[in-house]
């Protein structure tokens, strides 16, 4: 009897226990060349940024190209159709492409992030909107939004290495798609002069985010420039410069030392004038994280930079407990510190990517304990209607049946409720059908708002 009860509670020593370890075994070698396309390509080609480059695929044609013969004719009409009412045009580099299972693309997480199909396609939530954080509503000059009081988001550019299909920003990035007419915002000497004036003039802000966009396509010298401007001014205390790249192009940090030396330098500056200069970035699946990325994070780290991630809640690509534990302990074994994983924004032509807020709440439940406190992300909605980024269990009421939480949000708008909508699909017929009907929706939302007390 002792003896059975000892090995029972007998620790399992954790080098034993598979599911404990693996988030430290990245994935090495040439998994590349399982595209035949690439299957001559060299890992020194491979690592060079610059054939990374290159070689990005922006045409549904050529990615069909560069399939065919792996995926089935049937796959391939399907996503040329996706593509066709995307809102989003194509861009991906060879890196996220080698990493997508291509003998199973219809439930790969990341093929699910940049490759629309058509079979796919739910329709929009009845309130979805293009800018549905209304970042327009509190700009303050093109392409500048002062929303929270101390901090202000900086949108350098609108294009980025790869194009993510739910983009919140999808009403600025790229170019024009599915018949949505973009905002401009390419890098321009005088809309930058007007927003860092406006900073200048505004000593209450203390951070800016460098955004767009992607900070991953300005060129060494423009990044730099930033960072000088923004260091000139005695009330900014903090930068972050955003980019996805590093989850995406990882071989930018490694072999564009330019570039490299352009954030670093800045950080070192900044470190110089008591101003913690940061990168931060975008990893949503743990297959994202590879030796590469390890590599290019580490050589950030080497020079003193702190980065930070933020992710996305996707449905299908990391809406399950074990996959968002798994990323955010990967992202903390190789340096990168969770910040956020956020519910997924109104973005128009992805609804199939929402999950519910409770779906959202059950994952950071389960998350949270996995590992260090520091190293476990907040889990937020950033409000619809532009109330800014709440907790998601803060939320004043959250009607289940009919998919309506509302919340408050002191410091941004004290008087105004502001959302979230969970997707239709799981909600009962009847509830679905009244979300069709303009004054049945509106009375649904309003009697939550009444419950809330705002
Ligand atoms: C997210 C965001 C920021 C930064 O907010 P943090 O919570 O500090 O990361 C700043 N301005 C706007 C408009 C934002 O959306
Ligand atoms: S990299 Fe960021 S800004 Fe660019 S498309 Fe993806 S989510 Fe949008």
């Amino acid at each position: 009897m002792a003896t059975l009860s000892t090995s029972l509670h007998r620790p399992v020593p954790v080098e034993k226990q598979p599911a404990l370890q693996e988030h430290s075994r990245l994935r090495t070698g040439d998994w590349w060349r399982k595209v035949p396309a690439w299957r001559n390509v060299s890992p020194s080609e491979f690592l060079d940024h610059r054939w990374q480059v290159r070689n990005s695929v922006t045409d549904p044609d050529k990615l069909a190209q560069l399939l065919s013969g792996v995926v089935t004719p049937s796959f391939v009409e399907d996503m040329r159709a996706g593509f066709r009412i995307a809102p989003m045009q194509l861009r991906v580099t060879p890196y996220v492409l080698g990493l997508i299972d291509w003998r199973d693309p219809s439930r790969d997480p990341l093929r699910k992030q940049f490759v629309p199909l058509a079979s796919e396609h739910e329709p929009d939530h009845p309130m979805g909107t293009l800018d549905c954080l209304e970042e327009q509503r509190d700009a303050r000059a093109p392409g500048l939004t002062h929303r929270y009081p101390d901090k202000v988001l900086f949108l350098a550019l609108d294009v980025c290495p790869v194009y993510c299909r739910f983009c919140t920003r999808s009403y600025s990035i790229g170019s024009h798609a599915g018949g949505v007419d973009k905002l401009d915002f390419h890098p321009n000497a005088e809309r930058w002069e007007e927003a860092f004036r406006y900073i200048r003039g505004n000593p209450q802000v203390e951070d800016v985010v460098v955004s767009g966009g992607d900070v991953y396509m300005l060129n060494h010298r423009l990044l730099r420039s930033i960072g000088e401007e923004l260091l000139r001014i005695d009330h900014v205390r903090r930068i972050r410069f955003a980019t996805k790249g590093i989850a995406v192009m990882p071989q930018k940090i490694l072999s564009d030392e330019a570039w490299l030396g352009a954030v670093a330098d800045t950080a070192e500056a900044g470190r110089a004038a008591g101003v913690h200069v940061c990168v931060h970035t975008h990893f949503n699946h743990p297959r994202e994280i590879t030796e590469i990325s390890r590599e290019a994070v580490d050589r950030l780290f080497q020079r003193g930079v702190t980065v930070r991630n933020q992710s996305v809640l996707l449905r299908g690509v990391n809406d399950d407990p074990d996959t968002m534990a798994l990323l955010v302990r990967r992202l903390g074994y190789i340096n990168v510190r969770p910040y956020y994983v956020y519910v997924h924004d109104m973005v128009p032509g992805v609804e199939s990517l929402r999950t519910t807020l409770s779906k959202a709440i059950e994952v950071e439940k389960r998350v949270r304990g996995q590992t260090a406190g520091f190293n476990t992300p907040t889990f937020v909605c950033d409000a619809y209607g532009g109330g800014g980024k709440r907790a998601l269990n803060s939320f004043e009421t959250y009607d289940r049946r009919v998919g309506v939480a509302v919340y408050r949000s002191p410091v941004v708008d004290p008087g105004r409720a502001f959302f979230y909508f969970d997707p239709l699909r799981g909600l009962d017929e009847k509830v679905r059908e009244a979300w069709r009907v303009p004054a049945k929706r509106r009375r649904m939302i309003d009697s939550t708002v009444e419950r809330s007390g705002l």
